[in-house]
């Protein structure tokens, strides 16, 4: 992610703003003094939110179309996610993966049934859920055809982490920095296509790893030819495709995951952002050939499948999963779509369900999100593109709000 600087003060609000506007800043000296700079933040303190409504340290009221990068799903403090996650932390709130616990064991069957995956592996983050699929490519291929066959195949523009490994997994040089030496093994292919993905793989090649919808690289969606006949050569010579639906996943696209789009069924997803609604959780489901290449001690976490995350987790998949939540979706996805083609300045939509790339006529899209979260709307960027991750939930009179404040925006700044 390019990161951007945003160190100016803008007072909030007009009533005694310097006293308020104080708030602010404390919060913000006291970050900027004792965290690591790794991120460029907006200028803004939040401190609540309920639905897609987010609220600063001021009081200010932003809509909030970035739902924490994918990760809110349900929105803000969703009542029955409160509910579900209190409860659990109230009875037992971590046990260890040496004892059974109920809430993942629930999840895991849930995510198994809901997808004809036949197991499931926990974690806490995408970039570790990547890291646990990584390796039970390689151990399958280990197993099968031995230690050289090791190789995976993912796609330029690419991302899939900031670990090591899921760094070196990432198909975007300026993320090759710095840190070296890089988790050898990695080749990329050209996204879209064939041809470049045929030249790429080799007789070492274990398997292939990419997202159905490059988020970070800019929402560049595949096309479903290129992602069938890549399927398809990988079955042919037992390479494993490995889909990334860390953002793609959990209703975005308005199915559960993004690859059902694609009529295609891979041998492995990682799954995380929206999956907690809000707690971190990642993880790696399988397919039934591959359920019993890990055995104890090839893997684990100590946080992994903690139950108030699970907790959560089954409350988020109990109302995502359902049809009629998704068929709502959908509706929503029309109904803003018909809204984005009006505004003044956007050149193109980019979008698959509600994860939305949106492409301006001039401008720089960073000015241009630093603006909008002025004028009280919380959006993110994705290359040279405005990205929208509204919450699944959000309403149709949130979604007017935000196409307003987009529009204002972009006509203020010609
Ligand atoms: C965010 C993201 C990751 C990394 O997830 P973390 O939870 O930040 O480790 C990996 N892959 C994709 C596609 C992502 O969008």
């Amino acid at each position: 992610m390019k990161s951007v600087t945003m160190c100016m003060f803008i007072p909030m609000t007009t009533e005694k703003s310097d006293t308020k506007g104080m708030d602010n800043l404390n919060t913000k000296e006291k970050d900027l003094k004792y965290i690591m700079h790794t991120y460029g933040r907006y200028d803004v303190a939040l401190k609540s939110g309920k639905g897609a409504a987010a609220y600063d340290e001021d009081g200010k009221k932003y809509i909030d179309v970035s739902s924490g990068i994918g990760v809110n799903s349900l929105g803000y403090c969703d009542e029955g996610w409160v509910n579900a996650v209190s409860k659990q932390a109230g009875t037992i709130q971590h046990m260890s993966n040496y004892f059974y616990c109920d809430q993942s064991a629930e999840l895991a069957e849930k995510l198994c049934t809901l997808t004809g995956f036949a197991k499931v592996c926990f974690g806490n983050s995408g970039a570790e859920a990547n890291e646990c699929a990584i390796k039970i490519a390689r151990k399958y291929s280990f197993d099968k055809y031995g230690r050289e066959r090791n190789r995976i195949v993912t796609l330029k523009n690419s991302f899939h982490g900031r670990t090591v490994t899921t760094l070196a997994a990432t198909g975007q040089d300026v993320f090759h920095n710095y840190f070296f030496p890089f988790t050898e093994g990695f080749d990329y292919a050209q996204a879209n296509d064939m041809e470049s993905f045929k030249n790429t793989v080799s007789d070492k090649t274990c398997a292939v790893l990419f997202e159905v919808i490059q988020g970070e690289g800019g929402v560049n969606i595949l096309d479903k030819d290129f992602v069938q006949s890549l399927v398809s050569l990988c079955k042919e010579k037992d390479i494993l495709v490995i889909i990334d639906e860390v953002q793609t996943g959990i209703g975005r696209t308005g199915k559960l995951f993004a690859y059902e789009n694609y009529g295609i069924m891979p041998d492995l997803i990682t799954v995380a952002k929206g999956l907690g609604g809000g707690l971190p959780i990642g993880i790696c489901m399988c397919s039934d050939k591959l359920k019993d290449v890990m055995s104890p001690s090839t893997h684990g976490t100590t946080f992994g499948a903690n139950p108030v995350v699970c907790a959560g987790a089954n409350y988020v998949i109990d109302k995502i999963a359902n049809p009629d939540f998704l068929s709502e979706v959908e509706k929503k996805v029309a109904y803003l779509e018909a809204k984005l083609i009006k505004p003044y300045g956007v050149k193109s939509v980019c979008r698959m369900g509600l994860m939305i790339g949106i492409e301006l006529e001039n401008g720089d899209a960073h000015d241009m999100a630093i603006k909008c979260v002025e004028n009280g709307l919380l959006i993110i960027t994705a290359k040279e593109k405005l990205r929208m991750l509204p919450p699944l939930v959000i309403t149709y009179d949130e979604i007017d709000e935000a196409v307003k404040i987009l529009e204002k925006t972009l006509k203020e700044s010609i």
